[in-house]
């Protein structure tokens, strides 16, 4: 089983459009940047594009090269690209996704090529030796994290999110997992986010926690200036993702 990080931003990206911060300047001039929170999931068998932010979609897949999609939730940031791929001529491709009934502007109404199948929580669907069990997450709109186990390890994909529902962190707390993917979108700050964690959410989940290896996804341009002067502070087994990582 392997995962590539395809972005690694939260909803405004980094660089942030017209912002002259530390982080942003040096994304600028490096050319290093944070896109869409997005990744790829490929077992032998399987190609699960996760969330479709990336609005180059039609490009970097082309027909045939995905075997389904799993959306976490119908917020933009998050679903974007399906709005092109939907007009397309290729056969129909299934779309996993939270039973949220709104979804995102008329992507129900007009969902063109695109099968939604709605998942419900803790229930693992099972294709080719892959199982893939969504785990309800806590945000502003109906949100389900990923578990995908294959060959007996275990790789969770868990954004957007403010910590964990207390059934999501048990289950997880009963299979530990190789690796987590997970939501860290702030650096450390008084006011309380209702939708994303900040890093000490994360450092403080990750100490009461059998986490191994966590990468951070769903970054804002504040943590990364943050980041610059403090990444000592983390775990050794937590990991700052980065566009086009790929962990085996
Ligand atoms: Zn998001
Ligand atoms: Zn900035
Ligand atoms: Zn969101």
């Amino acid at each position: 089983m392997r995962m590539t990080l395809l972005g690694t931003g939260d909803a405004s990206g980094v660089p942030v459009y017209g912002c002259e911060c530390v982080a942003c300047g040096k994304a600028r001039t490096s050319n290093i940047r944070r896109l869409p929170s997005s990744a790829l999931l490929e077992t032998q068998c399987e190609r699960i594009l996760i969330d479709t932010g990336l609005t180059d979609l039609t490009v970097r897949f082309p027909p045939g090269t995905l075997t389904r999609i799993a959306i976490t939730h119908f917020h933009p940031d998050h679903v974007l690209g399906l709005f092109l791929l939907r007009w397309g001529c290729a056969p129909p491709l299934e779309i996993l996704c939270p039973p949220d009934n709104e979804g995102c502007a008329d992507l129900y109404k007009n969902p063109g090529t695109l099968k939604f199948k709605q998942l419900r929580p803790y229930e693992p669907v099972f294709v080719n030796g892959l199982s893939i069990t969504p785990l309800p997450l806590i945000h502003s709109k109906p949100t389900f994290g990923y578990c995908f186990d294959s060959d007996g390890k275990r790789i969770c994909y868990l954004t957007d999110t403010i910590g964990l529902p207390p059934e999501t962190r048990s289950y997880l707390m009963k299979r530990p997992c190789d690796l987590i993917v997970f939501d860290c979108s702030y650096p450390p700050r008084e006011k309380k986010n209702q939708n994303h964690n900040t890093i000490n959410d994360v450092l403080q989940i990750y100490a009461e926690s059998n986490f191994k290896q966590l990468v951070l996804t769903h970054i804002g341009h504040e943590l990364d200036a943050w980041l610059a002067n403090n990444k000592k502070l983390l775990p050794e087994g937590m990991i700052v993702g980065a566009d086009g990582m790929m962990i085996e």
